[in-house]
């Protein structure tokens, strides 16, 4: 296999402790799928490696936004639903031990002798982590969940923007707020294990398809339309209920209702940002970094795979995505040891 890593032993451990700054030989920003199968390829090409992520949770775009909705154009998986692909994905990379920093966001990257050296915001102290080089799959950018103005002081005290863990949930009495396709396959996965679910919609039209929404009706689940969440209340046991004003299409009346809720799941949708990475010195075009079929980007030593690298012909898919992390990832194995063969070899065996 490919280029001796940084501390001399086999794939994903890092040098370093977090109080002394992490050096690893990659520097992976984003843990969406094409980050993670990249800290797998790292690790497989004898290379150390950090996945930081902004979010708390791995996955990108599949655990923020569909994690229960089927996958169909996953090579080898005629059907995969987004959560076991994400799980998958983690389990294949574990075996190297990639050093995860969630919760965190990447924002400045600057060169120190032959070291990337990036600072990271958003954990308890800012810290820095070195590398040698640095793969960006970082996506659509930093998802920023919208806010529900009546939440405010409630994120993590019951209200939620996503439900990585379902059966966290079970047996309490659930209010979604939204009407895009993610607020309706939270109430479909919830409704079952839920006490109750409820869907709160400003408007009579639902952004979702049509489809989920009639399958959410089959199912029993409440909705209602031309309302808003205005309070969240709760008790020393935390969010006990919110009050939801409902407003009458024809009469246009404002009628309230308290509906009981140990969880609301806030769903109304994100804003994506490039932010700090559109001040390290690449070429940027609408929100993709130019990269060339090395996956380099215009900056040495840095490279880009996924849905925010972008190349003439370029399609956005969790495949592509795959197939770009081996390329950056051979790739980088050879900057960093012109001694080693951009050819992996075959995983088989
Ligand atoms: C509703 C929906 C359905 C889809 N269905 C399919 C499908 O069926 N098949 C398919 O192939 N594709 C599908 N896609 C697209 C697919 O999800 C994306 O192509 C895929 O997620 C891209 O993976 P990625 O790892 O490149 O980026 P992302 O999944 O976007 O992950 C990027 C990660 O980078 C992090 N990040 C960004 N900036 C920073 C920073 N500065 N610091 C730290 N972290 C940062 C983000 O938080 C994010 O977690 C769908 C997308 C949506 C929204």
């Amino acid at each position: 296999m490919g280029a001796a890593p940084t501390n001399g032993g086999k794939g994903g451990e890092p040098m370093g402790t977090p109080s002394d700054g992490i050096d690893v030989d990659v520097l992976i920003v984003g843990a969406g799928p094409t980050g993670l199968f990249a800290a797998y390829y790292a690790g497989f090409r004898g290379l150390s490696a950090a996945v930081v992520d902004s979010l708390p949770e791995t996955g990108g775009q599949v655990t923020a936004m569909y994690p229960e909705k089927m996958i169909y154009d996953v090579a080898g998986f005629p059907a995969v639903r987004g959560r076991d692909l994400v799980d998958g994905l983690v389990k294949q990379a574990s075996q190297w031990n990639p050093h995860y920093l969630l919760g965190r966001k990447a924002e400045t990257l600057t060169e120190s002798g032959d070291r990337f050296v990036m600072t990271l915001a958003g954990g308890e102290a800012e810290e820095t982590v070195r590398a040698r080089a640095v793969l960006i799959t970082a996506g659509i950018g930093e998802f920023t969940p919208r806010p529900l103005p009546a939440g405010d002081g409630w994120l993590g005290n019951g209200m939620v923007h996503f439900v990585p863990v379902l059966d966290e949930h079970a047996g309490k009495d659930v209010v979604v707020v939204g009407g895009g396709d993610s607020a309706f396959d939270w109430v479909l996965a919830l409704h079952p294990i839920a006490r109750s679910v409820t869907l709160v919609h400003r408007r009579a039209k639902f952004r979702a398809a049509e489809s989920i929404v009639n399958e959410a009706r089959e199912a029993g689940v409440r909705i209602i339309t031309d309302a808003e969440v205005t309070e969240l209340r709760g008790d020393e046991h935390g969010l006990a209920d919110v009050t939801v004003e409902i407003k009458d299409p024809e009469t246009k009346e404002v009628r309230q209702e308290v509906l009981p809720a140990q969880t609301v799941v806030a769903a109304l949708g994100f804003t994506a940002d490039l932010g700090p990475i559109e001040n390290w010195g690449l070429e940027i075009h609408q929100r993709s970094i130019s990269v060339d079929s090395t996956m380099a980007t215009a900056r040495k030593g840095i490279y880009a795979a996924g849905d925010v690298a972008a190349y003439p012909g370029k399609v956005k898919l969790i495949a592509t995505g795959f197939g770009e992390a081996a390329t950056a990832v051979n790739n980088i194995a050879v900057e960093i040891d012109p001694g080693a063969h951009l050819f992996p070899g075959h995983s088989s065996g």
